[in-house]
């Protein structure tokens, strides 16, 4: 399963991502995007992937990745 990873050091918490991927991601109270279902790497459902790897192109910090297969 392809999961999103958010590099902590990276992230600037801009929120960018949580605009291009409301499924998977939300804003923390800080701006920071925590994962809608509470893990620490969200599951990327394969109908998802487009926006998922669109969010990952937008980050302007290139702090959020697709990891797995
Ligand atoms: S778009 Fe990138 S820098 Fe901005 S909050 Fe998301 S992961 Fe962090």
């Amino acid at each position: 399963m392809t999961r999103l990873h958010v590099d902590w050091t990276a992230c600037q918490g801009r929120g960018h991502c949580t605009e291009l991927l409301p499924e998977l991601l939300a804003p923390d109270e800080w701006g920071y995007p925590r994962s809608t279902d509470d893990t620490k790497e969200p599951a990327v459902p394969v109908a998802l992937l487009p926006h998922a790897r669109r969010a990952v192109r937008h980050c302007p910090r290139l702090a959020l990745h697709l990891v797995g297969p």
